[in-house]
């Protein structure tokens, strides 16, 4: 039997996402018997090939991260968002409480731990930041909701159980997580 294509992507988050996929522990081997990560942040692919399943951590912060959430929209026939920062905009919404300019001015100059004498905001080789750090669905539609900070690993493998089956899974309340 053929593998299940896989496509992740990381957009505006931190790594924890992606290495709770690890909490599944051995159970990893069993899951990667019947799928093939064709995508990720360790898979050195310049383009998302066409995938069965898309998973984005991560939200909507700048220009690229809607440019690649897009790309999985086209390429994937499922696209998850998995944790919080995708499915509600997470963290990354904090900036939300000040203008883009001063949230790259926080960013480039005001931080302590920041050196830039000249203060140099960049502009031109880096992608725009969007108005507001926002959740994935507000660009692209989404079939699979996983909240949590990270969701956990049970609730992992059960989704990908799910969509091995060929159903489109909808996480129950109690495997929720939100902390
Ligand atoms: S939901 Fe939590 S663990 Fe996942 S990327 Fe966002 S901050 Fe990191």
């Amino acid at each position: 039997m053929s593998k299940v294509k896989v496509a992740t992507v990381w957009l505006e988050a931190c790594a924890g996402c992606h290495m709770s996929f690890l909490d599944i522990d051995e159970r990893i081997v069993e899951l990667l018997e019947k799928v093939e990560i064709v995508y990720s942040p360790i898979v050195d692919a310049k383009e998302i090939p066409k995938a069965t399943v898309g998973v984005i951590s991560g939200g909507l912060g700048n220009e690229e991260e809607v440019h690649l959430a897009r790309k999985m929209r086209e390429q994937c026939d499922v696209i998850v968002a998995w944790g919080d920062c995708a499915v509600f905009g997470g963290i990354n919404c904090m900036r939300n409480f000040s203008d883009r300019e001063s949230a790259l001015r926080e960013g480039y100059i005001n931080t302590p731990s920041t050196v830039n004498p000249e203060g140099i905001i960049p502009h031109e080789d880096i992608p725009r930041l969007l108005p507001q750090a926002v959740p994935v669905d507000y660009e692209v539609d989404i079939d699979v909701y996983v909240p949590g900070c990270p969701p956990d690993a049970d609730t992992i493998l059960w989704v990908f159980q799910e969509l091995l089956e060929g159903r489109v899974p909808k996480v129950p309340s109690e495997m929720m997580r939100y902390d």
